[in-house]
């Protein structure tokens, strides 16, 4: 699954070296006791635009989901979707190894990171059950 290659910008750096590191960092107001988005500037409830970042359990559930078809005919399609996580983010993401028949909301789902050659590291969302974590 081919999602470009990713640079980071400087505002997330914390993010990317998470990935890099198979860790799920996000963005945390420590006053609030709430975490947040990667990419959200500032908390809504205190102001305090200096979110901290903390490292996230990878547990999420999903929210609603868009499959994608590539005009090149050899891939198959990207499962676009949002997730919530366990800590109450939604974030943007793809949903990997699914099979669009078991595809529900409200669906357990893990993070995996995925370390291509060229760019930063990234995050999917895996699809999980006990069948899984038996492995
Ligand atoms: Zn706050």
């Amino acid at each position: 699954m081919n999602i470009g290659v990713l640079r980071r910008d400087g505002r997330t750096d914390p993010f990317f070296d998470g990935t890099a590191a198979g860790r799920l960092v996000i963005r945390r107001c420590e006053a609030c006791d709430r975490w947040f988005a990667p990419d959200e500037a500032g908390c809504p409830d205190c102001g305090n635009e200096d979110l901290g970042w903390a490292e996230a359990s990878g547990e999420a559930t999903l929210v609603t989901w868009t499959v994608t078809h590539s005009r090149d005919a050899g891939q198959p399609p990207a499962h676009l979707a949002l997730a919530e996580l366990a800590e109450g983010p939604w974030l943007h993401t793809r949903l990997d190894g699914v099979d669009p028949a078991s595809l529900r909301e409200g669906l357990p789902l893990r993070a995996v990171f995925v370390h291509p050659d060229e760019g930063e590291s990234y995050v999917l969302f895996r699809p999980w059950t006990e069948r899984h974590s038996v492995r």
